[in-house]
Order: structure tokens, then C-alpha cells, then sequence
């Protein structure tokens, strides 16, 4: 079988380009993760969703604010 490069499951184009959006998983009403959406930019049919791999949410720097 060939290996076929990716089409959109909707108007059928190669992927050869997405629109890369970041969003927010949401679980029960709140924020939880920043997702990134992968979307067609022929049709704008999401193609995948995924946590963004970069996002480390508990490892926020606190900076104290300075007080002034
Ligand atoms: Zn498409």
C-alpha cells in the first residue's frame, strides 16, 4: 500500500498546510490544559485536537510583584 500523504476528510485536499490555534480543554466548565486545534485551511474542518506538549500548567513562575 501506498503511503499517502494526509487529505482532509471533508474536501479531500492534501494537508499540506493547517491552521495551528490554541485553545483550552475545559472539564467541568473550567480550564484545565492548553490544547492546540489542527484545522484545514481549505474547509476549516478540525482534523485533531491535542494537548499542547509544551504547556506545563503547574509550572507557572510566581514572581512576587514588586512592591512599589
Ligand atoms: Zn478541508
Amino acid at each position: 500500500m501506498a503511503i499517502l500523504q494526509g487529505e482532509c476528510p471533508k474536501c479531500g485536499k492534501r494537508i499540506l498546510h493547517v491552521n495551528v490555534e490554541q485553545i483550552v480543554g475545559m472539564v467541568d466548565g473550567s480550564s484545565k490544559a492548553r490544547c492546540l486545534s489542527y484545522s484545514c485551511i481549505h474547509c476549516n474542518t478540525v482534523l485533531g485536537v491535542q494537548i499542547d506538549p509544551r504547556s506545563k500548567p503547574r509550572l507557572r513562575s510566581n514572581k512576587p510583584a514588586p512592591a512599589s
